[in-house]
């Protein structure tokens, strides 16, 4: 079964209105025996590690492999929620450490959870909020314990621990949380990376301890920087925990392209195979197809955001700004194969006019259409692979491909 021919009319299921309970925060029922998370693969790639599938959710099922939009403040920037549901997403991020800055987990509890809050009733995964306190924060002191920084926005002094990072993501009660980890910067020395992992794994055992929410899955996540023995033995210690799910972090941090590819085909062979695989912070064409070909399931990345607010567009692998005088006088669609809304609507002509006026509508057109790209691609490949020519359309640099052996 193509996963295409699922994701349309679930996406719509999805973003339907739900009954309310009388303001009461919702905490999913489960039947007795029945186990939420389960991830079923249903097609593979005879060439590559790539597999195709569908993690099931409270919320609905994310068919893989899918790239996920990142809705860091509980939005996705400039995209009202039946925009989103129309690029094809499934599961949305949100970012814990945003969220417990402004409004507070609390506001959000209240709420019923950040499904209600934010009116997405599809899948969402929170973060840890580790990633942005050691990017963004000024931390004070680190140490095993966890993580005492000044919060940017009022200079308040906030303590991030396991159990805190537990604590604040199940009261935002997305369907997945994150184990709180170290991801060290790149670069960084043997001894500290190392460092980074054993606290890592202390993390992920007190993560485990702490978090109790029906309904809610954690994921561990493996790190080991640029270290292969590092990330060999992290990924041992952080499968043996035997989560719903396994999560990469520590790449697309600054390193070189090639450094990251190398991670991804030694780390990918060593995760479990009957649980999804997720690739943190890559969202790339070219490296969400070489990760998929290593078995990884679900990507994010904030570009195609980031990208479209700037007036940015993603188009046949290129990226195209929308403010160069050449798009002045273009009235053709600005992909004609993206059956997006900026696509379906209007002219390239528009879009650039929308652009130079700095006109709101332009940015969240672009969002649209970036977001609608990355999804696109991600399930395209999942159809490749059910139709068995992932590695003749996808994978021609993998040894084993079809393809490779036609050039
Ligand atoms: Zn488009």
């Amino acid at each position: 079964m193509s996963p295409d021919s699922q994701s349309s009319a679930e996406a719509a299921a999805a973003v339907a209105p739900q009954p309310a309970a009388d303001g009461a925060p919702t905490v999913p029922t489960l039947q007795e025996g029945a186990h939420p998370f389960r991830f079923t693969i249903t097609a593979r790639c005879p060439h590559t590690r790539a597999r195709c599938g569908c993690f099931h959710t409270p919320h609905g099922p994310v068919h893989t492999p899918r790239f996920m939009p990142v809705g860091t403040a509980a939005t996705v920037k400039g995209v009202a929620i039946p925009q989103l549901a129309d690029t094809g997403a499934e599961m949305v991020l949100a970012n814990t450490y945003h969220l417990h800055l402004q409004p507070g987990e609390a506001v959000v509890a209240e709420a019923g959870g950040l499904h209600r809050f934010m009116g997405w009733q599809g899948p969402l995964l929170t973060d840890s909020g580790g990633f942005q306190v050691f990017s963004l924060g000024a931390i004070n002191r680190i140490d095993d314990d966890g993580v005492v920084f000044r919060s940017p926005r009022d200079g308040a002094r906030i303590t991030l621990t396991p159990e805190r990072s537990m604590a604040i993501q199940m009261a935002l009660g997305a369907d997945v949380a994150m184990a709180f980890d170290q991801c060290p910067p790149y670069p960084a020395s043997e001894a500290d990376v190392a460092a980074a992992c054993r606290r890592t794994h202390a993390w992920l055992e007190r993560c485990v301890v702490a978090h109790d929410r029906p309904g809610q899955a954690l994921f561990g996540i493996v790190q080991g920087g640029c270290y292969p023995a590092l990330r060999a033995e992290s990924a041992r210690v952080v499968a043996g925990f035997d989560l719903p799910g396994i999560a990469v972090g520590g790449v697309s941090v600054g390193e070189p392209v090639e450094e990251m590819h190398r991670i991804m085909r030694q780390v990918g062979p060593l995760l479990p195979e009957a649980k999804p695989h997720y690739l943190m912070g890559v969202g790339s064409l070219r490296e969400m197809a070489i990760a998929v070909a290593q078995g990884f399931d679900l990507f994010d990345c904030v570009l195609p955001t980031r990208l479209g607010r700037h007036g940015t567009a993603l188009v046949g692998g290129e990226r195209w700004n929308l403010r160069n005088a050449r798009f002045r006088h273009d009235h053709t669609p600005l992909d004609p194969t993206c059956p997006c809304l900026a696509c379906r609507l209007h002219s390239r002509a528009y879009l650039h006019h929308l652009i130079r006026s700095e006109e709101m509508l332009g940015r969240t057109l672009l969002s649209l259409h970036n977001l609608s790209t990355l999804l696109r691609f991600t399930r395209a490949m999942g159809q490749a692979i059910a139709e068995g020519c992932f590695a003749e359309d996808f994978a021609p640099w993998e040894p084993a491909s079809p393809a490779a052996h036609t050039w």
